[in-house]
């Protein structure tokens, strides 16, 4: 279904956590938390505060950081 706030789409709420932790790993910016959209029944990212306590956790903060260091590899290797 299309929404009119263009963001992405997540089906379930697991998609859109997953969705959240990826960003943080991707990104600068990321995205602090998600949303249920009352347009589109569907689940968006955002960067509004209040940052979700799922990334608080130490074994999500560690998931970060390690997919963060593997990413720093993978370009590194990429640019020989
Ligand atoms: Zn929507």
């Amino acid at each position: 279904m299309d929404c009119s706030s263009k963001k992405n789409q997540y089906y379930t709420e697991e998609e859109a956590m997953e969705a959240l932790v990826r960003s943080h790993i991707r990104y600068n910016n990321p995205a602090n938390n998600y949303y249920l959209c009352s347009e589109c029944i569907q689940f968006h990212l955002t960067s509004r505060e209040p940052m979700h306590p799922m990334l608080k956790r130490t074994e999500i903060i560690e998931r970060i950081r390690k997919e963060q260091q593997s990413q720093d590899w993978s370009q590194r290797l990429r640019r020989k």
